[in-house]
């Protein structure tokens, strides 16, 4: 498969392996237990294929990366304006867990703090808090494309010492946010934060939200794009704690981040990053979690907002001129998620053909990530006995003065590359 990806993804982990600041979460013994070197990084494209680096298979508790999730399930459920009259959409400027709401609404600033996110679990339909936790946590698996499972120990950890959750759902009940008794939201709210993940499953469900709520591995709509747009909005400004802002410019993603160590970031359209790595920092993230996506994001181009131009998709035509040969025609502006459609194409039908000719004539722009990937292309089918040509009449992924070290591949027409083929015996 795309080998050079997952070399990028090893890469981006390996530079991080030695990074060992910041403390386990403790507020809790079964946070403190873990082995604070666990360190799992996957990525999905949008179309579903996942590469997985390092421990990528190790559970641990999604904790606070379920508001974004049970926000969206209460937008789903009952719409957008019942949502809105209970829980704003604004940064708080303060603490996660801080006991307070908004001067003028009385109602919790938004759902990625812990006011907002017990105020969401009230939301969703249920006559008891099992239905409620079971409508929970058959979302968050559609969203996963597995059956997800709670973590029993840490939910009752989490029971015992939630005073601090217990002060907000009593001020919320309050102030009229919540209805019904409000022991039952937060029994909820804490087997919600007790649910069990892999980074795989956060790059799954973040996937799932850069296709706008349609899970690429089942094929299952999960929940509607409106409600995926105004999820993936509060997590933007909102998502990772007091670091919101840091993490906007540096990284460029929709996220949110939990104590049980994981992260997941989100590229609408593009794909979807889980990351794990249980030491956390002052304010409550991941130290390496953060690390790998801001390397991510600046190594491959992500940031969600470089400005490109309106792109079709990539892959505009895959055919044979004769046997032996296949053509793959790019086109529109060509950033990582796009060369690496192309790449993984391009290898896994590797024993169809004997030259891949890849043709970018119908190329507008490009980035550094997309350009590597592209060179790096003809290097894994070399290795693999195959040819590659590139038909670049512009020089948009070998720049002009570059051409002479790829004098014999880089053509300027289909044409001349098919005559190169053809000379060579293939075809
Ligand atoms: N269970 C934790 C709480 O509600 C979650 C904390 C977090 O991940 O931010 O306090």
């Amino acid at each position: 498969m795309a080998d050079l990806v997952q070399h990028y993804l090893d890469r981006i982990r390996a530079e991080q392996i030695e990074l060992r600041d910041g403390t386990l979460a403790s507020y809790i013994p079964e946070l403190a237990d873990v082995d604070p070197e666990g360190f799992g990084l996957s990525l999905s494209s949008s179309d579903g294929y996942v590469y997985e680096s390092g421990d990528t298979a190790v559970e641990f508790t999604i904790q606070s990366i379920s508001k974004p999730f049970t926000y969206a399930l209460a937008l789903s459920q009952i719409g957008q304006d019942a949502v809105d009259a209970r829980i704003g959409v604004e940064p708080s400027g303060e603490a996660f867990n801080e006991i307070s709401v908004d001067d003028v609404t009385k109602t919790p600033k938004n759902a990625m703090i812990n006011a907002g996110a017990i105020a969401a679990v009230s939301l969703i339909p249920g006559a008891s808090p099992d239905e409620r936790f079971d409508r929970i946590l058959a979302f968050y698996s559609a969203c996963a494309g597995r059956r997800l499972d709670i973590d029993m120990d840490v939910y009752l950890s989490e029971k015992e010492t939630g005073n601090r959750n217990r002060a907000i759902a009593y001020m919320l009940t309050s102030f009229g946010v919540l209805d019904g008794d409000p022991d039952d939201v937060l029994d909820v709210y804490f087997r919600q934060c007790s649910v069990k993940v892999t980074s795989t499953d956060l790059a799954r469900m973040a996937a799932t939200l850069a296709r706008g709520g349609l899970n690429p591995l089942t094929g299952r709509r999960v929940v509607d794009a409106g409600v995926v747009r105004r999820t993936l909005s509060v997590m933007v400004t909102c998502g990772m704690y007091d670091a919101t802002g840091d993490w906007v410019s540096a990284v460029g993603m929709p996220a949110k981040s939990g104590v049980g160590g994981g992260i997941v970031a989100v590229l609408p359209g593009q794909l979807g990053i889980g990351v794990y790595s249980p030491r956390l920092d002052s304010r409550g993230n991941s130290v390496r979690g953060v690390q790998v996506c801001r390397s991510l994001s600046a190594q491959l181009g992500l940031h969600f907002l470089t400005v490109g131009r309106e792109s079709s998709s990539t892959l505009r035509a895959v055919f044979d001129v004769s046997p032996g040969i296949r053509v793959y025609e790019v086109q529109g502006d060509l950033l990582f998620a796009g060369a690496e459609q192309v790449l993984r194409t391009a290898e896994h039908e590797r024993g169809e053909y004997d030259v891949a000719v890849l043709d970018v004539t119908r190329v507008d722009d490009i980035n550094d990530a997309a350009r590597g990937m592209l060179t790096g292309m003809r290097a894994s089918l070399t290795a693999a006995g195959k040819e590659a040509y590139l038909v670049d009449p512009d020089g948009r992924v070998v720049p002009a003065d570059r051409r002479d070290d790829y004098d014999a591949i880089v053509f300027r027409t289909l044409d001349e590359a098919v005559d190169a083929a053809r000379q060579s015996g293939i075809g």
